[in-house]
């Protein structure tokens, strides 16, 4: 190699370590045909053309959604790319080249079983492109992508080719046509760009699988609207919407009221503790739905009961990114203690093991990591205090301890080993250390 390519490959690689934490992604899989590589997105475009197949008395209606995806990716070494798409695909093109793919499952300790595809083309590394026709139906009186992180492959692989959470890129949405959707109010926490014939929204380089929120209403559907703005900690007039798109919810006086009842007062709450409001705006929806539902800015709230944990999870989960579904249960169990007033309490209460040992392919949060999550960073917050009475008190060491993660984090995805590495480097004395890695051991790993 001459020394202007040692050059060159020097700076690539300062690029992969510097927009990508491509370190976090899955192992490469062997298979029958060879090496299946997990790779780097660095844009994707979405296209989606709408048609409507029927309709019914009370509102739903029946969609058919052709989708394009088109993806430029860097793949680190020759292979067979990986991707998802949980939707019935049409055709594969790598590099403007039809070609096959294979449905790959993930076998994990017997347990859990997950799945993407494999292209069946070998490429060389360096950069393609890779583009997928899908298509979709579905009943709905809105348009949402929904996402879902307590079931596998129901994040942003539900609707378009996605890589897994540990990859961020930018990407835009197109709906096409625009006559379609003529009156839809458009919710997003993205950015809406001017267009004659689509609705186009554009989604910054942090996004990932978990991070987007693009709601598409009818005007006759919308039964709630507040929109204002919020003054932030570091000074931006930040804008504001809450809206409701179902008569059992709220009013748009109501939407007003919980705005400053409990949106307000909790992030403020936020802000003073972790810093200023990390999002461009802040985006609730009031829905009838079975399970809230976090995003970079945005939530879907299906009972008043969980406004404060979305809030939070716009820092926690939702700006710091877990890079997999075995890194899910820290935003969920700091989420729980925050919600808790990160009160140090519940020390002998049972904690489920196994938190973060759910297979490396598989996507969702475990269903323990809520209490248990919280439970196991008191326990670690013990730990860290184990000099001085804490019990029932508002642990600062601990929250000095995230704050300093979340500032190190933020914007970025990262796993469980990252947490523990923090904790034992940035806020223990090393005499603890053999402690904290054996809790680790006992209770996530
Ligand atoms: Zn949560």
């Amino acid at each position: 190699m001459s020394s202007l390519s040692l050059f060159f490959s020097f700076f690539t690689f300062l690029f992969f370590l510097s927009f990508s934490a491509f370190s976090q992604s899955p192992l490469n899989r062997p298979s029958n045909i060879g090496l299946g590589v997990f790779v780097d997105f660095i844009d994707a475009e979405y296209e989606m053309n709408f048609s409507q197949i029927t309709g019914a008395e009370e509102g739903e209606k029946q969609y058919e959604i052709n989708v394009v995806s088109s993806v430029m990716l860097n793949q680190l070494e020759d292979g067979y790319i990986l991707f998802d798409l949980n939707q019935d695909i049409q055709e594969v093109k790598i590099d403007g080249v039809v070609t096959n793919i294979t449905q790959v499952k993930t076998p994990n300790h017997g347990r859990y079983v997950s799945q993407f595809h494999q292209v069946s083309t070998l490429t060389d590394k360096g950069s393609h492109t890779l583009e997928v026709k899908s298509k979709m139906q579905i009943w709905t009186k809105n348009f949402g992508l929904w996402l879902n992180d307590w079931a596998d492959r129901e994040m942003l692989e539900l609707y378009v080719v996605s890589n897994l959470q540990y990859d961020q890129y930018p990407m835009t949405f197109s709906f096409n046509d625009k006559d379609f959707f003529k009156d839809n109010y458009v919710f997003t926490n993205g950015t809406e760009v001017e267009d004659e014939d689509s609705i186009i929204a554009q989604f910054p380089e942090f996004s990932n699988a978990s991070s987007v929120f693009l709601h598409l209403v009818p005007s006759e559907n919308l039964t709630g609207l507040y929109e204002t703005t919020y003054s932030t900690l570091d000074g931006r007039e930040m804008n504001v919407t809450l809206y409701s798109d179902n008569q059992s919810y709220s009013s748009s006086e109501e939407l007003e009221e919980i705005y400053k009842k409990r949106v307000v007062p909790a992030v403020k709450d936020l802000e003073e503790t972790w810093g200023p409001w990390p999002h461009e705006s802040l985006v609730l929806v009031f829905d009838q739905c079975g399970r809230s539902m976090e995003h970079s800015g945005a939530a879907r709230i299906c009972r008043y009961a969980a406004i404060e944990h979305e809030l939070t999870h716009s820092y926690w989960g939702r700006s710091i990114f877990p890079a997999d579904g075995n890194s899910s249960w820290f935003d969920e169990g700091i989420a729980t203690w925050i919600d808790h007033s990160r009160i140090m309490e519940v020390r002998s209460s049972y904690i489920d093991t196994d938190l973060s040992n759910n297979g490396e392919y598989f996507r969702a949060t475990n269903q323990s990591s809520y209490t248990s999550g919280a439970r196991f960073l008191i326990q670690v917050g013990y730990l860290l205090n184990a000099e001085e009475q804490v019990e029932k008190t508002n642990n600062a060491l601990m929250t000095k301890c995230m704050k300093s993660f979340y500032d190190k984090y933020a914007f970025k995805t990262m796993t469980s080993q990252n947490i523990l590495d923090h904790i034992v480097t940035d806020c223990s004395d090393g005499t603890k250390a053999e402690e904290i890695r054996n809790l680790f051991t006992q209770y996530i790993f």
